[in-house]
């Protein structure tokens, strides 16, 4: 099956500048560059990240790539190339990679990465999908998780929670929304929501040796959020905080440089809900002052 799949792969992909060599080769071989380089990789598994029975081979091929490219635009990194490696189960192995390939090859295109190699595996378990996506940035300007500064805005893009009816296979990584705050230079540290915004910005604090306070009312709750707490006994907050797989943009934007921060970005709200602060921990505050807020989101097993 590998062979003819490769075959089919290579001629389905792009070929682009920053890849001289792709598919078919023992190694890729891409156009150097007097940036730096970030790599990212991840792994989803039928059963825990999709339903393959449910959402089919191109959906979970497109939220394969869209993991990865929301990492990279959370670095605000452009991407370069990826590489797909699939371990499919032996019954209808060549349909899944097909689809998948389909799926990861939709939004390579949308984004204009290329796929410039990976592997394929059959075996009598699931499908496992493992995606590494390079991007590039200019030296020394990624944006990390460290570079947060008590005093600096917390600004969430998009909206949260909720992502388990949907979203969370079928989003917008966020990489042209990056690349134009890159462009006004005004992020001062930067993750993605991948845990849930509880989780996610603790990482943040703990990164940047600080604390965070959230005004809680000013979390944009998306439509979703507020569905599920219909059903699920927990509040719309709750689920903006709590539930993984936003895929939105979590971002420190030091004070002096909010006024340049835009209300939005191609229809996607950038939204201020607290600040930094020099005490560790994460603190909601509300009309009667400051409580602890516990960190909550889930955590991918
Ligand atoms: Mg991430």
């Amino acid at each position: 099956m590998e062979h003819s799949f490769i075959a089919w792969a290579k001629q389905r992909s792009s070929k682009l500048p920053q890849v001289k060599l792709g598919i078919g080769d023992d190694c890729a071989l891409l156009a150097g560059s007097a940036e730096d380089s970030v790599v990212t990789t991840d792994s989803l598994c039928d059963g825990t990240h999709f339903i393959l029975s449910e959402c089919g081979g191109r959906r979970a091929g497109r939220k394969l790539l869209g993991v990865s490219l929301s990492d990279l635009a959370s670095m605000g990194a452009t991407p370069v190339a990826v590489f797909l490696s699939l371990c499919l189960p032996r019954a209808a192995a060549g349909d899944i990679a097909s689809e998948v390939f389909e799926g990861v090859l939709e939004m390579a295109k949308e984004y204009e990465v290329s796929i410039a190699g990976g592997d394929t595996n059959v075996w009598d378990g699931p499908l496992v999908l493992n995606l590494t996506a390079i991007g590039k940035v200019e030296p020394d300007k990624a944006w990390r998780r460290s570079g947060a500064k008590p005093g600096d805005a917390i600004v969430v893009t998009g909206v949260l929670g909720g992502s388990i009816l949907g979203k969370h296979l079928d989003f917008e990584p966020r990489l042209r929304l990056a690349k134009k705050l890159k462009e006004l230079d005004i992020v001062s540290a930067a993750t993605d929501i991948s845990d849930g915004l509880g989780i996610d910005l603790l990482n943040v604090t703990v990164a940047s040796r600080c604390g965070a306070e959230v005004h809680l009312q000013k979390i944009p709750i998306s439509e979703a959020a507020s569905r599920l707490a219909q059903s699920s006994g927990n509040s719309p907050l709750d689920h903006a905080i709590g539930d993984g797989e936003d895929f939105e943009l979590l971002l420190a934007i030091p004070k002096e440089k909010l006024p340049l921060l835009p209300a939005e970005i191609d229809g996607v709200p950038l939204t201020p809900i607290g600040e930094f602060v020099s005490r560790t921990g994460l603190w909601s505050k509300e009309r009667g002052g400051v409580k602890q807020l516990p960190p909550r989101g889930y955590v991918h097993s």
